[in-house]
């Protein structure tokens, strides 16, 4: 079953979530073996970004209760 999106609590909020303490991990490229950080998205459900070399795309979902690890490794 799949249905939370009428969720209690959400309206009136304290504004938008803070650009400047915008989530991120670390990521390694390994199709050109860089490092970079990418960003949560707007919806806050992934982290997504592109390595800095070949722009290859990458998306790691965010984890509900927050993911463990802040380094990823993508293939
Ligand atoms: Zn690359």
């Amino acid at each position: 079953m799949v249905a939370a999106q009428d969720s209690a609590d959400s309206h009136g909020g304290g504004g938008p979530p803070g650009a400047r303490t915008r989530p991120y991990i670390g990521v390694l490229f390994r199709c050109c073996h860089v490092y970079a950080r990418i960003y949560l998205n707007r919806a806050g459900t992934a982290y997504t970004g592109h390595c800095p070399k070949c722009a290859a795309r990458v998306s790691v979902k965010a984890r509900p209760g927050g993911s463990k690890s802040r380094f990823w490794i993508a293939e």
